[in-house]
């Protein structure tokens, strides 16, 4: 019976590296009030506190800072504690698109590099057109005879004119080739600037996008604003009707966060976590748009397609913040985080400001 703490229980290994692991596996320091969470679980695998973890734990999902509260754990957020967002901190791997950059760069290269060789080739040929030339007017200089002279000069200069005739041609279908593949390869790269910098699910823009917009902000358009805007209990919207289901209400939340704050710049963060960059706006202004983005939100009804059933209400907490001049962005999103949890502490469906 029981998840994978039940089936543990038989494992190899003692208590305690079982319980180093699991806080590893957390992200977890070895605090004296993580060892005690882990504890409970591990050396009572079949009891309550054990199978809520399985449960939540299910799919390889690290339990967050307020799951573990949830089930009574304190988390720690000391220098040691690896659980502090991941999802900001952590290296991922290169997505698809920037697999894809990547090829494009190197086919960007070769192109590059076909048309020094091009242009090499053509200077070559200039010069031995040039030198020919010469060449044939020497002749034509050296000759005893006007006449002959003449007649071999233009036999001489037709013959390297001729030929420097369909090198030309051939040079000109070359480049023609080339400029329109460096056309082809200017337009694949600006879709894989954009793919790079948008989400695939929600079409909004992403973290990427959200860092550049942030550093690149300029005072004249300020005041700026940073806001966190984390969706409750999506996990249980995922539990009860799957994951599919769950992408939909993520994406239509998206696009109503994104509607709502047309005038500004909103982006999926990760997850179901959207930041929004509030500009030309104050923080009690920002704090007052956002209460309205999630009044509207959370006052949608969202409906499964199929059968017409009703999903629940989905409601955002938010946390935002003024971003000072010439903040670095992990200072004024630590702020907003910071908020956002108060939010969540506070009961939810709410924002919060400061
Ligand atoms: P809280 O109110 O504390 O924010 O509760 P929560 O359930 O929203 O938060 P938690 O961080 O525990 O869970 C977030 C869930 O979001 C877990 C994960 O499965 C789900 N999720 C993250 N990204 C996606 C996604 O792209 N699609 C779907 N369907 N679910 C996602
Ligand atoms: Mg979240
Ligand atoms: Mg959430």
């Amino acid at each position: 019976m029981g998840g994978p703490f039940a089936a543990r229980k038989h494992e190899k290994g003692d208590l305690f590296s079982r319980i180093g692991a699991f806080l590893v596996e957390q992200g977890l320091s070895p605090e004296p009030a993580h060892y005690t969470f882990a504890y409970d679980i591990l050396a009572n695998p079949d009891g309550a506190i054990a199978q809520a973890v399985a449960r939540l734990t299910d799919g390889g999902f690290r339990l967050s800072r307020s799951d573990i509260e949830k089930l009574g754990g304190t988390v720690h957020l000391g220098a040691t504690t690896t659980l502090a967002e991941p999802r900001r901190t952590s290296r991922e791997r290169p997505s698809a698109a920037e697999d894809e950059a990547a090829k494009l760069v190197e086919a960007t290269q070769a192109q590059v590099d076909g048309f020094t060789t091009m242009m090499r080739e053509m200077q070559d040929e200039t010069r031995d057109f040039g030198r020919d030339l010469a060449q044939s007017a020497a002749a034509i200089g050296a000759s005893d005879s006007a006449d002959a002279a003449a007649g071999t000069g233009l036999d001489e200069i037709a013959r390297v004119a001729g030929t420097m005739l369909t090198r030309i041609r051939d040079a000109e279908t070359r480049l023609a080739r080339a400029t329109h593949e460096a056309d082809t390869l200017r337009a694949k790269l600006a879709e894989a600037h954009d793919t790079a910098r948008r989400d695939a699910l929600t079409g909004l823009p992403n973290r990427r996008a959200f860092d550049e917009a942030f550093a690149q902000r300029r005072e004249r358009d300020g005041p700026f604003c940073l806001a966190i805007c984390d969706i409750d209990r999506f996990k249980r919207i995922n539990d009860a009707h799957g994951h599919q289901i769950g992408d939909r209400v993520l994406s239509a939340v998206g696009r109503a966060l994104g509607e709502e704050c047309r005038e500004h710049f909103v982006v999926r963060h990760g997850g179901e976590e959207f930041a929004v960059l509030l500009h030309g706006i104050t923080l009690a202004d920002a704090a007052m748009h956002l209460d309205g983005a999630r009044n509207v939100i959370a006052n949608k009804r969202f409906r499964l397609r199929e059968g017409d059933q009703p999903l629940g209400q989905v409601t955002l907490s938010i946390g935002v913040t003024a971003v000072h001049a010439d903040e670095l962005i992990d200072a004024a999103f630590e702020r907003a985080d910071r908020l956002l949890y108060t939010a969540k502490s506070e009961g939810r469906d709410r924002v919060c400001a400061a």
